[in-house]
């Protein structure tokens, strides 16, 4: 059996282990358009922050591939698939052909249309390669200043290390807050109010419309005709799914690649896993993407094990982001804001520590909740959330600092525990 993976992160480096648990004989080839032994992308705004080094950003020890009997082609990149004769083009005109292919190209940046956004010094943050070269180009900065647009993970991730470089941050958002993708405004206040505490600057409805200079970044323009200085940008406006290499194929696509439970494509043989792929998100019964690193990896294990013959289904899909900034740490999952009439919420919070938890519950179900600067029990909740448990016994103790699963009867935890 031949093996393709398009991609060497979460999701690839899942597949492989996912296959190898059935089949130890099929031969496996790894294509990635990135040079380096798989690594952990959430770790670059460490790596950026001196924090992490490229040994502690491996996930995998070096055998890796050895081990698994892998051939890689690092640095490689997948120009196309064809469906007919089941073989993947990359850019060096090679050709390998496939019994079953795995697409996890994961995401890519979106890259808003704004004058001057391809000047020297404005970078994404999403590769390491980013992060190598805004640390190389921080040493040479005149002003210090920088400017990010966008306030969402990756954009406060990036505004965390290149503060702790000693660099003056302005962080100019749409949105009236921080993170709008993962908090409600009341604990988007108390992270902003933390961030601002520290020493990150804000502009919130306001975007940038032009960023000036010659060839070298040197300022932005603002909508609100309003001028930053600033010799170094960040662009972290997004990631939309990577689907360039299908994009001549009949394999379909919404948004991402649109796949089973079984990680299958439209086509036979053809499966996606990670941020590239649009599934059954369990919360809300939608086919979405949901760009977070379990997924990723868990997604590429269950797609491995069906492309080796043995039929899995992968249903535990829902958003759930542990992160933390300067300090602050939370955790949110599923729905972050009522939906409908049918949603009911329950809140608790002390502004003074920073400290806000607030429950999403919709038929006596658990479907989203926010931890922040207090989470110790929020993995209960995502277990719950995955377990569509039902919570009616147990709802008014949920927020309580000493419920966990002994607030359950003695029967309910005997029946998980069996499970
Ligand atoms: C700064 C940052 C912080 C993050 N923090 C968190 C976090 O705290 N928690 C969390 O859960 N998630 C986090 N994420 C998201 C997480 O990293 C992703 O969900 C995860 O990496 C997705 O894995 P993937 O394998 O699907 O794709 P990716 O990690 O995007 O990898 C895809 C790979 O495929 C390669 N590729 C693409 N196209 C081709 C081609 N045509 N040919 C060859 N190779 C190709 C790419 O170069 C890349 O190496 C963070 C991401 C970033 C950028």
């Amino acid at each position: 059996m031949d093996y393709v993976i398009i991609g060497n992160s979460a999701a690839g480096i899942g597949a492989v282990e996912g296959i190898r648990e059935v089949d130890s004989k099929g031969r496996i080839t790894l294509i990635s358009d990135e040079p380096y032994h798989t690594y952990s992308r959430p770790l670059i705004s460490y790596y950026l922050a001196n924090k992490a080094n490229w040994e502690t950003m491996k996930f995998r020890s070096n055998d890796f591939y050895a081990e698994n009997n892998v051939e890689t082609k690092l640095g490689m990149k997948a120009v196309g698939i064809n469906e007919a004769d089941k073989s993947v083009n990359l850019a060096n005109g090679e050709k390998i052909e496939f019994d079953k292919l795995l697409v996890a190209t994961g995401g890519t940046p979106f890259i808003p249309p704004i004058e001057g956004v391809d000047k020297n010094n404005i970078y994404n943050f999403i590769k390491l390669d980013d992060a190598k070269s805004i640390a190389g180009d921080i040493e040479n900065l005149e002003t210090g200043k920088v400017v990010i647009l966008g306030a969402g993970l990756i954009g406060l991730k990036a505004a965390e290390a290149l503060f702790k470089q000693g660099l003056e941050v302005i962080v100019v958002e749409l949105a009236d807050q921080v993170l709008n993708a993962i908090l409600d405004d009341e604990a988007a206040k108390l992270v902003q109010q933390h961030l601002e505490e520290k020493g990150i600057n804000f502009i919130f409805e306001d975007t940038v419309t032009q960023f000036l200079g010659e060839d070298k970044v040197t300022g932005v323009r603002l909508e609100s005709e309003k001028e930053l200085d600033c010799d170094l940008a960040i662009v972290a406006a997004g990631v939309k799914p990577n689907i360039e290499v299908v994009e001549e194929t009949d394999i379909e696509v919404n948004q991402g690649i649109i796949v089973n439970n079984k990680l299958k494509t439209s086509i036979t043989n053809i499966y996606a896993a990670g941020d590239v792929a649009e599934s059954n998100n369990l919360v809300r019964d939608i086919k979405e993407v949901v760009p977070i690193w379990p997924d990723a990896y868990n997604q590429g294990w269950t797609a491995g094990k069906n492309m080796a013959g043995v039929k899995e289904d992968y249903l535990e899909c829902f958003s759930r982001n542990s992160i933390g900034f300067f300090g602050l740490p939370m955790i949110t999952a599923g729905i972050i804001e009522p939906e409908s009439d049918d949603h009911e919420v329950l809140v608790t919070k002390n502004e003074e520590e920073k400290v806000y938890k607030k429950i999403i519950l919709q038929n006596d179900r658990i479907i989203g909740f926010i931890y922040l600067n207090d989470i110790d029990r929020a993995g209960i909740l995502t277990g719950l959330i995955k377990e569509k448990q039902s919570i009616t016994e147990v709802k008014d103790e949920l927020l309580a600092d000493n419920f966990g699963y002994l607030s359950f009867n003695k029967e309910w935890r005997q029946e998980r525990l069996a499970k």
